[in-house]
């Protein structure tokens, strides 16, 4: 494919995602506009929105044009792919109900496949389906169980994958007091399971409670309310903690902590998260997510506040106008997103911008930040949605949210801030992904025709040539080692600033995404990164502190324990 001519800072990498993924192709399936035109559509497209508050919507197409252009924001992927297309579905996060019935089961199939096919991400709570064995009243059999429609799940976004714009992905949540639950535990230990999940265990209070004293725990069937049986919390929590170890999979999320946030419960409980994680909502409800690039972000040494603060505010309008020109795949997802109109203003680059500062990702100076920074964000970005609240309207369900009860006059948004992932985002923007530490200093890059090279990351080339270091032999062992521990002849301060994700204690990931969590209104996507050689009972450690630490979810990975990470490896494709 001929690589579009464009006169904006972007990588080959960068080019590459946007031709295959983003821009409007021919029936050649060759690119037919520019990254620059891409921008002007989006900006023009989510500008329209500004007519009918009575502003000029080219003026603020150019204001967002330059916004997205200068790589300063990018809102979610399935905005970039389709805005001012006849699709027009701009959002990344969907969540569905499951009913316990056969109909309700193939609605929610259905409207998943719907929102494969424009680029957005499902999650799902099986958690009220009937357990294995159950009675079938209509039909005198037996139910299958949770995890048997999980498959069918699987199985059709893997169908839908062929036709859509990227390979689908899903959150499969179930309740850890659900009578399937091991069964859910033990899934994906084959690597052959649910291949387009990512699964968490829903965890309760009471379960963590049950655990702290070595009690057993009731195990419930949602059909009934009946207890059927009863396990020990502790053989729960060592499965769970177990699997995670092998594979990943499950994470958590913490269910009484998600909905002591949820700004709306008179609209009903929130039972799952979308597919990274990040973004708990309501069954139906839907949101647009977009991230600002912090790497770009730094004068004179220093956070450069007064224009991230003009930034967040222009973003959060971006993205209110996203809401009003979205083209919602079903009627049910376009009334619950219009009643609290929930937005999701994130970050992505923050340990170039630590590097830029000089400031060593595992270290008690970047806990700081990270939390000075998302407090700023949050601030401006609750400003802006109460300004736009006071001249456009509060969002519909304001009477008797968690707003009004805090006596704010107006909100326009019921959530304005979110940590996306930002997988393909930040490869768009050149810099590190959401709040993750580098994941590598220098790697192999291999293109289409086979030819390959070395990208080094940029600030540690201009250090080790600064320092007058040898590039080549430093290059070589990194490649080897995956990051400069152990490697002879360099200061031990790069050492400390250019550290890898791997080699970042379990804490401080910890403390970097509690950081941010106590920011942001939704939920905060970060990996726990870990050794291989890490042992077994470190995971749950890991889990109970997450819990302590108030996140609203937590996922590890170890290194090499999972030869191919679906999702991960789907985004980068
Ligand atoms: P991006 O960088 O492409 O905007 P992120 O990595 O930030 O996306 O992920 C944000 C959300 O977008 C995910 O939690 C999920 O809801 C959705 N998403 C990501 N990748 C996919 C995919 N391959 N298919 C469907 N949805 C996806």
């Amino acid at each position: 494919m001929k690589l579009p001519r464009t006169d904006l800072p972007l990588s080959r990498p960068a080019l590459l995602v946007l031709a295959y993924r983003y821009l409007v192709r021919d029936e050649k399936g060759d690119p037919v506009e520019t990254p620059e035109e891409m921008f002007w559509r989006v900006a023009r497209a989510v500008a329209e929105a500004e007519r009918e508050f009575g502003e000029d919507p080219e003026f603020w197409a150019e204001r967002f044009y330059q916004l997205m252009a200068s790589l300063d924001f990018l809102p979610n992927s399935p905005t970039l792919m389709n805005a001012g297309l006849p699709l027009g579905q701009l959002s990344a996060c969907f969540v569905l109900p499951v009913e316990d019935s056969l109909e309700a089961i193939f609605e929610a199939l259905k409207a998943a496949a719907l929102i494969h096919k424009s680029g957005g991400g499902t999650g799902f709570s099986f958690s009220r389906l009937r357990p294995k064995g159950d009675v079938v009243r209509t039909t005198q059999g037996v139910a299958s169980g949770p995890v048997s429609f999980m498959r069918v799940f699987d199985a059709a976004t893997e169908a839908i994958k062929q036709g859509g714009k990227r390979r689908g992905a899903n959150m499969g949540i179930l309740r850890v007091d659900h009578p399937d639950i091991e069964e859910f535990i033990l899934i994906k230990r084959d690597p052959r399971e649910l291949r387009n999940f990512n699964i968490s265990v829903a965890v309760t209070e009471d379960f963590i409670k049950a655990l702290k004293q070595g009690a057993d725990f009731p195990l419930i069937n949602p059909r009934t309310g009946q207890e059927t049986r009863r396990v020990k919390a502790r053989h729960l929590f060592d499965l769970l903690t177990e699997s995670a170890w092998m594979t990943g999979d499950p994470g958590v999320i913490f269910l009484d902590t998600i909905n002591r946030a949820n700004p709306t419960p008179l609209l009903g409980p929130i039972e799952s998260t979308n597919p990274c994680g990040e973004q708990p909502l309501l069954p139906y409800e839907s949101c647009n997510l977009g991230s600002i690039n912090l790497s770009r972000f730094v004068k004179d040494r220093q956070v450069d506040y007064p224009r991230l603060g003009k930034t967040v505010r222009l973003a959060v309008r971006f993205l209110d106008d996203v809401i009003e020109v979205n083209r919602f795949p079903l009627p049910q997802i376009a009334r619950i997103t219009r009643l609290n109109r929930k937005i999701g203003l994130g970050v992505m680059g923050f340990a170039d911008l630590l590097i830029r500062l000089g400031i060593p990702y595992d270290s008690a100076e970047a806990v700081k930040l990270a939390e000075e920074i998302m407090a700023f964000i949050e601030r401006e970005s609750v400003a802006e949605s109460q300004r736009l609240g006071e001249i456009r309207g509060s969002f519909p369900a304001f009477p008797g949210s968690l707003w009004d009860e805090k006596g704010f006059p107006a909100m326009r948004n019921a959530t304005t801030t979110t940590v996306a992932p930002t997988g393909t985002l930040s490869l768009i923007a050149g810099t590190s992904s959401g709040i993750e530490p580098l994941f590598a200093l220098a790697y192999r890059r291999r293109a289409l025709e086979g030819v390959e090279w070395t990208e080094i990351h940029p600030e540690f080339l201009k250090a080790l040539e600064e320092r007058k270091l040898p590039v080549e032999d430093i290059v070589a062992e990194v490649l080897e080692r995956g990051g400069l521990s152990g490697i002879k002849g360099v200061p031990e301060d790069l050492k400390r600033l250019f550290v890898t994700a791997f080699e970042v204690s379990p804490e401080r990931h910890l403390a970097i995404q509690a950081a941010f969590q106590r920011h942001t209104h939704n939920a905060v996507s970060k990996t726990i990164n870990l050794p291989e050689d890490t042992p077994k009972e470190e995971i749950g450690r890991i889990y109970l502190k997450a819990y302590e630490l108030g996140l609203k979810g937590v996922t590890i990975y170890r290194y090499g324990s999972r030869p191919e990470a679906p999702l991960r490896l789907a985004r980068e494709e």
